[in-house]
């Protein structure tokens, strides 16, 4: 058999595995085809990308003017309520579905490697996840994303260095201020030498006021030498 042959052998085999072993598009439902992972491309046209990645002084950037020093800031998608990225997100949060997170981080990288601003990142740094939240999760699903990224950018993950101290309430009836109070004090850094010197990459899934964000990044800040940016999955349309 030649290597055609074993490529159309190879690619009737994963077909008919798919038969017995379906996948589903994360957003739509649609069986997946084998060359297909976690979205099906009819959903990937559809998704509501931003392309701000190398525009300076950018929405995500604005919003941490006079709050943090950042090199540079970005989000993926845009978020519409019930439209595909939410749907994903959703997912990602409540459905245990780990694989969509991999593949949008996955996704996100590829444009980031094409910034000249982002491309160049040592270690990604998932915004933590609350101790109980992880317990009752199972996964923070900023790790997913992370990881993701991480295969594209050639970069290493950096999991448990930045620490979150204890619980704060439900911060969505608050307004920035009061979540501010709320979140600033409960980010550290175990192992600051880790990073030293090093580009960071932070990463969260959805950006609203920004405070958690900036919360993480005045602790990460601190380190010597670092280079600091941040990525958003999405933000709210
Ligand atoms: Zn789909």
């Amino acid at each position: 058999m030649n290597v055609g042959e074993n490529f159309i052998a190879m690619s009737y085999a994963t077909d008919f595995g798919t038969l017995f072993f379906p996948r589903y598009c994360s957003s739509c439902n649609r069986n997946l085809m084998h060359y297909e992972k976690a979205v099906c491309m009819h959903c990937l046209s559809d998704l509501p990308r931003l392309r701000m990645h190398d525009e300076c002084n950018n929405a995500v950037e604005k919003l941490f003017w006079g709050r943090v020093d950042l090199h540079a800031a970005t989000a993926y998608l845009s978020m519409p309520r019930n439209g595909i990225s939410h749907r994903l997100i959703h997912r990602l949060k409540y459905h245990g579905d780990q694989e969509v997170g991999e593949r949008l981080g996955a996704l996100f990288a590829h444009e980031l490697l094409d910034s000249d601003r982002m491309s160049k990142i040592d270690v990604i740094v998932p915004v933590p996840l609350h101790p109980k939240k992880l317990h009752v999760r199972g996964y923070n699903q900023c790790d997913c994303i992370a990881r993701g990224m991480a295969e594209i950018l050639g970069a290493e993950v950096s999991l448990n260095n930045l620490t979150r101290t204890h619980f704060n309430a439900s911060q969505t009836r608050r307004g920035r201020i009061s979540r501010w109070s709320n979140v600033k004090d409960i980010f550290w850094v175990r192992e600051p030498e880790k990073l030293e010197g090093k580009r960071i990459l932070l990463v969260d899934d959805v950006i609203t006021t920004g405070a958690t964000i900036e919360a993480c990044a005045v602790a990460l800040r601190k380190i010597k030498d670092v280079q600091l940016s941040v990525a958003a999955l999405a933000v709210p349309a």
